[in-house]
């Protein structure tokens, strides 16, 4: 469990400990906003605060006996609500034994603190049990409702909690906050950000699973394609590693790094491996090539993570000989 917020999130965290100190919290609070920036851990952070014997104005503060015991996942007045697996619904069992723990006195004749998410994943039961409680809800327990689809959610239980938006990340901030939190370059930080849409802590999860190198290794390959330097059963190999939506996912981001390096006949910044091929790419290629690879390339990623169960080597190998085509005509 996570105690700390993250840098963007600093204007709500103030506001919500503002509303408690002034004893203005309400008893529902939704916490909406795009996925991958975090609010799972806000939610988390601020429960902890919530029943933290020492609250910081950052945070709670890691040392207490309730926060070792929310650390440890058994703190007794906090409850969480979760589906049962990623994706599926959250049945009104589980809601009904949130009512129950609503119920009993805090063990530490403090707050009680529940947490459901996602909170759009309730289902139509468990919504219409969660209302009552939402309406009279018993002293001093707050209810943390998590979404990143808050309209999915009925009305009658987003009227009933006080909204707080996270907006996305502002660039600046989220770049920061990867080159601190990671030991990667300034140019693959960059190259993430893009890649994860602006979503840092998607961003995190693409350095855990190596995406920048694996990205890079692609990015070789094209290169080493174009030039007839790397063989073609090679790469498609290499490639077979990778789930093809993220190869097809890549390749549109590179593409369109090309293409835009190529209208505005500026070089890539820095002297990396990665803008050196990138480079010898946009020399090589015209625009319209890079035009025809990016059109292919994005009709291979929607077919890639479509629902069908597709022949993922045979798209990344049609992909791989229309590239290899290009040498020809190149220039
Ligand atoms: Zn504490």
């Amino acid at each position: 469990m996570n105690l700390n917020i993250y840098p963007w999130q600093i204007e709500q965290w103030q506001f919500l400990v503002r509303a408690n100190r002034n004893g203005r919290l309400p008893h529902g609070l939704l916490l909406s906003g795009p996925s991958g920036t975090g609010i799972d851990d806000f939610a988390d952070a601020f429960a902890a605060w919530l029943l933290c014997e020492q609250q910081g104005e950052q945070g709670a503060c890691g040392q207490c006996q309730p926060c070792h015991q929310v650390l440890s996942g058994n703190h007794p007045d906090l409850h969480l609500v979760e589906p049962e697996e990623t994706g599926k619904q959250i049945k009104v069992d589980p809601v009904r034994s949130l009512i129950e723990f609503t119920q009993f006195t805090s063990q530490y004749r403090g707050n009680k603190v529940a947490i459901i998410r996602p909170a759009h994943a309730m289902n139509r039961n468990a919504a219409n049990a969660l209302l009552k409680t939402l309406e009279e809800p018993a002293d001093n327990v707050v209810l943390l409702l998590v979404s990143d689809s808050p309209s999915k959610l009925p009305v009658t239980i987003r009227s009933r909690c006080q909204r707080t938006q996270f907006s996305s990340v502002n660039r600046e901030s989220g770049l920061n906050w990867l080159c601190e939190s990671s030991v990667i370059d300034q140019n693959q930080v960059e190259t993430l950000w893009e890649l994860a849409q602006g979503k840092p802590l998607l961003a995190m999860d693409m350095i855990a699973n190596d995406q920048a190198g694996q990205q890079a290794q692609v990015l070789a390959d094209l290169r080493g394609l174009l030039e007839q330097r790397t063989d073609f059963m090679q790469i498609s190999q290499n490639w077979s590693e990778y789930s093809a939506a993220d190869v097809f996912n890549w390749l549109l981001f590179l593409i369109v790094t090309m293409t835009r390096s190529k209208l505005m006949g500026c070089r890539e910044n820095g002297k990396s491996q990665n803008n050196r091929d990138l480079q010898e790419i946009v020399n090589q290629l015209n625009l319209r090539q890079l035009m025809d690879c990016y059109d292919l390339a994005r009709c291979h990623y929607q077919a890639a993570s479509g629902l069908y169960n597709l022949n993922q080597t045979g798209l990344i190998e049609d992909f791989l000989l229309f590239w290899q085509g290009q040498t020809a005509t190149g220039g």
